[in-house]
């Protein structure tokens, strides 16, 4: 976790606003028979083009410049040309956008991170409530997330959404400091751990829940990347790169089209 230089959130902003257009280029583009490739191609096209990096392709040998993981894979699926999406499909798209700046001779990294989970067509109506409410936990961990608050409110507040709704909250993964490199301390929890770690204005962390229809066990598949339910129940997968301020976050990969639902309510 880092408290950036003004400088630095410059390019963590354009990297996080870039994600953001992506994401909402790939949730139009994303409908029955389009292949997983088909989108990573064109997500690497649009980063390439404005000068930026895809984050993940290269990270530690991750072939893709997207995760795409359908139905009861929860992160980590790999991009695949013979993969077809088709009617009723859970899609989880993960980015990630490097922008670089020169300094001393040596090229520095800012990173942004986002994902989100459309439905492919019509899904039913427990798959849909999944998308809506993991959605929803991630906003409330947004909103935990202030000046002064611990890493367990924003657990909290996302447990108490995946609780209520009685889904599987993922363990084994989730949220981190994001800056300068992808994954940075802290990991932060989707659900109460206790942690008394405070929140400073100036801090860039990513939330990520990820909520399964069924229980929270996953393992991970022999291509080493590919991330499934246990039980091979559908799971559902939001995240959002935000910046810690005196007041409400900055939401660095909101998408153009995307209600800002982590704002309190008058
Ligand atoms: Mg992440």
């Amino acid at each position: 976790m880092i408290v950036t230089l003004d400088k630095d959130l410059e390019y963590m902003r354009k990297a996080g606003k870039l994600a953001g257009e992506i994401m909402e280029m790939l949730m139009q583009s994303a409908k029955a028979g389009i292949s997983t490739l088909e989108l990573d191609q064109m997500a690497e096209k649009v980063i390439r083009d404005a000068g930026a990096i895809p984050t993940f392709k290269g990270y530690r040998d991750f072939p893709g410049t997207l995760c795409v993981s359908i139905n009861e894979e929860v992160v980590h699926g790999i991009p695949n040309k013979s993969r077809i999406l088709k009617d009723g499909d859970l899609l989880s798209i993960d980015l990630g956008v490097t922008f670089q700046r020169e300094e001393n001779g040596k090229m520095l990294d800012l990173i942004a991170d986002t994902a989100t989970t459309v439905a492919i067509g019509s899904v039913s109506k427990m798959q849909d409530k999944l998308i809506t409410d993991t959605r929803a936990s991630l906003y409330a961990g947004i909103r935990a997330s202030r000046a002064g608050a611990t890493l367990d409110d924003i657990g909290g507040a996302v447990e108490d959404v995946g609780n209520a709704g009685a889904y599987g909250i993922v363990r084994e993964y989730g949220g981190h400091g994001i800056g300068y490199v992808l994954h940075e301390e802290p990991f932060i929890f989707n659900y109460r751990t206790g942690s008394k770690t405070r929140l400073k204005p100036g801090m860039v962390i990513a939330i990520e829940p990820m909520f399964n229809l069924g229980g929270d066990r996953v393992r991970t598949k022999q291509d080493g990347w590919t991330v499934v339910t246990q039980d091979y129940k559908a799971s559902a997968h939001f995240e959002h790169s935000i910046l810690i301020t005196e007041g409400e976050p900055e939401v660095l990969t909101k998408r153009p089209n995307e209600e800002a639902g982590w704002q309190s309510k008058a």
